[in-house]
């Protein structure tokens, strides 16, 4: 304590106003763009289904249990259960049983519908044949949908066929192709090897040696998963050349991943690494390290980040890592995104909550003067959507 008399009053130095305007509902009225989702189950789920869609692990809930006594499915039966005619918090077999009666499409269009998304963003590399196309999507929903290249997948699907030589030049040609008619591209690399990987770019004798390999395990009858380091590397410097952004899973969000080689620190070298190469790196999910993604959207002028299916799955508690995502990125980095797989009631619960979320934490900032009213409805239309149309060029 200073022997200089009492702290002078704060409020003197700092006058707090009440200002009593709010944007909770303009959070609520705008439309989304999801920059990060998949499509919908096609036909009506199994119950079983249900349950297995309904968490990112690949376990079903132990005997007796059940999902829908996890954040998110308790967040099912309170939000989605009034959309389908059910009295709120419901049990998980009165919400299973109408969503039978009620059949999968009409299911999706009620919860696509409440989730006010203009526009979708499809990564279309991951069990493609089970979840809507883009087309479907967009006849479902009426919003525009544009795809999202995940560059793994494509790089497999060329593989039977390529000899060690001819791979890269056959995976260009690929990405040419399928990048012409797609608004970014996608790496997996996070949970195929880790994020921390050697940030240099392979040689063409590094890759053409890496291909022969793979081949050869392919060819012998191995399944085609890439997992090569130097191949994933490869494939990350194409699409960093492609100048499309690049989504880059982080942290949590599948059940293969080892955690602590997800979190987005070890991709600072490579985020110096391309600097100025006018790629932009889209960092998703980003939980538990959001706080990581945060500091490096600060840092570096390419890397964005988004807190998409940590908001769903962390159900009522996930203001909590809004209001992380809000601490130290610029108001310019941060990205709505559901990350919605097969479910529709992913895309239901993931757009209101992110929208109960940002609409606290900056009626909050409003309340006490730190930001004024012009700002805060602009900062919520560039979170919601503005800062998508703006990385990748949708209009
Ligand atoms: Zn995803």
């Amino acid at each position: 304590m200073s022997d200089q008399g009492a702290i002078p009053d704060a409020t003197e130095a700092l006058p707090v106003v009440r200002t009593g305007e709010s944007v909770a509902e303009l959070a609520f009225q705008m439309p989304l763009i999801d920059h990060h989702c998949h499509g919908v189950q096609t036909g009506t789920a199994t119950d079983a289904e249900v349950e297995l869609l309904a968490t990112e692990s690949d376990w079903p809930a132990p005997p007796g249990t059940s999902v829908f006594d996890n954040p998110f499915g308790i967040t099912v039966r309170s939000l989605c259960a009034p959309l389908l005619d059910l009295p709120r918090h419901c049990t998980a077999e009165e919400y299973l049983q109408r969503r039978g009666e009620l059949g999968g499409t009409e299911v999706s269009t009620r919860l696509l519908a409440s989730s006010g998304t203009e526009r979708y963003l499809l990564d279309t590399g991951f069990r493609a044949s089970t979840i809507t196309t883009p087309h479907e999507m967009a006849t479902l929903t009426g919003s525009a949908t544009d795809e999202i290249v995940r560059l793994e997948r494509l790089a497999e699907s060329i593989a039977p066929g390529c000899t060690a030589a001819g791979f890269a030049s056959a995976f260009d040609d690929a990405l040419e192709a399928a990048a012409a008619n797609a608004v970014g591209v996608k790496s997996i690399i996070a949970y195929r090897y880790g994020l921390d990987f050697d940030p240099a770019r392979p040689e063409p004798a590094q890759v053409t040696a890496a291909a022969g390999r793979w081949l050869t395990r392919i060819e012998a009858g191995s399944p085609g998963r890439l997992a090569d380091p130097v191949l994933l590397r490869h494939l990350l410097w194409r699409a960093v050349e492609l100048r499309k952004p690049i989504q880059l899973h982080v942290g949590y969000g599948d059940p293969d991943i080892v955690l602590h080689r997800c979190d987005p620190s070890h991709l600072t070298r490579f985020a110096h690494a391309t600097r100025t190469t006018g790629a932009q790196l889209m960092l998703l999910h980003c939980y538990p390290y959001i706080r990581q993604a945060g500091i490096l959207a600060q840092l570096f002028p390419h890397v964005w980040l988004d807190t998409s299916c940590a908001v769903s799955h962390t159900g009522p508690s996930s203001e909590t890592l809004v209001r992380e995502s809000l601490e130290i990125a610029p108001m310019h980095k941060l990205l709505y995104a559901s990350d919605a797989f097969g479910l529709p009631e992913l895309y239901a619960c993931g757009s209101w909550l992110w929208r109960r979320a940002v609409g606290l934490v900056l009626d909050e900032w409003l309340a006490d003067n730190l930001i004024g009213a012009a700002d805060a409805r602009r900062y919520v239309k560039m979170l919601g959507r503005d800062n998508a149309v703006r990385a990748y060029g949708l209009e």
